[in-house]
């Protein structure tokens, strides 16, 4: 079976849509809000109209995993937690530096090939619980583009005792982010610019992604911004400046990754980002307020920017190298264990261990397709 003939069997009607006439309706998952007309699908190829009805993804995944949550990364939720991860096949954008490219896409380009692996949100949550996973987390394929599987998961894995969260491009509805805040307790948005003219080459606009940076800040729905920084794309310190400026408007709290490209996908002549670039970007975040400022993808390359540290004495409250916890010294109420002063975050009332150096890979049945 071919993977577009697959994909369009494995669909259930979806919610995150309205009628717009007779022969249109209108999906609101993401920031394009396609108008689709009947037989036809909207921009990530995945979600389509059929006889008047949404069609959305259903059933399947296009891989699993489980790996500290440090690597989604998040570092200000449930530290050292196993997160098991789960994704679909397709996106809304198409950056042609992108690190999970062959799910992602899947239906646009040839040689990105995975096959969809049969899946029931039960299934999969039984499957974390085995592994000892604590956070189940869409992520791998843009989730927002097939968000009404993601919260079908996680209304198991609430009732599991889990936690759940995106790792995200952020390319946000007010209606869709409504849609999931009852469910969704982490997110991850991938400011990967501040100029919409950049964003515009991957395929999006800028202003949904802040909107969504804002929306989430105001909702409570913890969240963590990474930003990709490529030479020549993003790294000119102007525009460093302003995404870290907007940040620090919405949030000084808010975390913020500034990490390390490496060379991925079709951007082959582009260098990898050196530790220098990585410190100077997060020096202009912390000089503008970000009071959690963390430089990845060059682990012990970066100095002190792995680490949390406590903005009210300067000590180390939580020590890193890459992913690995090497230290914890926050307090059960998540305050620094020397001075007392409130870490924002999602903490636990200890610190159980983390389990980082052998990620685990889940085996799964395999749809035929060619
Ligand atoms: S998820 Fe986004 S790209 Fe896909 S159909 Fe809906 S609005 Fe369009």
């Amino acid at each position: 079976m071919a993977l577009k003939d697959a994909l369009e069997s494995s669909v259930r009607p979806g919610e995150l849509y309205e009628v717009i006439d007779e022969r249109r309706i209108r999906c609101f998952a993401c920031g394009h809000n396609c108008p689709i007309p009947d037989g036809a699908a909207g921009v990530c190829k995945v979600r389509f109209n059929r006889a008047g009805r949404l069609q959305v993804p259903w059933g399947y995944v296009g891989g699993v995993q489980c790996d500290p949550i440090e690597k989604k990364p998040f570092f200000h939720a449930m530290p050292g937690a196993l997160a098991y991860s789960f994704g679909m096949l397709g996106c809304d954008l198409h950056c042609s530096y992108c690190q999970n490219w062959v799910t992602s896409q899947a239906l646009r380009d040839p040689a990105a090939v995975v096959p969809p692996t049969p899946a029931s949100p039960e299934g999969l949550v039984s499957d974390a619980l085995r592994l000892g996973a604590r956070v189940l987390v869409s992520t791998y394929n843009e989730p927002l583009i097939t968000a009404e599987w993601a919260v079908a998961i996680f209304r198991e894995a609430r009732a599991a005792g889990l936690r759940t969260a995106f790792v995200s491009n952020g390319n946000g509805t007010p209606r869709a982010l409504e849609y999931l805040r009852p469910h969704i307790d982490f997110y991850k948005v991938d400011l990967k610019s501040f100029d919409d003219r950049h964003y515009r080459t991957l395929g999006g606009r800028l202003e949904p992604i802040l909107d969504t940076i804002r929306r989430l800040h105001g909702m409570g729905v913890w969240l963590e911004v990474v930003t990709l920084l490529i030479s020549g794309f993003n790294d000119d310190p102007d525009e460093i400046d302003r995404l870290t400026t907007f940040l620090a408007g919405v949030s000084p709290d808010i975390p913020w990754h500034v990490t390390a490209f490496h060379t991925d996908y079709r951007m082959t002549d582009t260098s990898d980002t050196t530790p220098a670039q990585l410190i100077a970007a997060a020096e202009t975040g912390r000089r503008n307020g970000l009071r959690f400022v963390y430089a990845g993808n060059q682990p012990g390359r970066v100095g002190p920017l792995e680490n949390t540290w406590c903005p009210g004495c300067g000590a180390a409250v939580i020590e890193r190298i890459g992913y690995s916890i090497q230290r914890y010294a926050l307090t059960p109420d998540g305050a620094c264990g020397t001075c007392g002063t409130s870490i924002p975050g999602r903490w636990d009332a200890a610190f159980g261990g983390q389990i980082a150096s052998t990620p685990f890979v889940p085996v799964a049945r395999r749809l035929r397709v060619s």
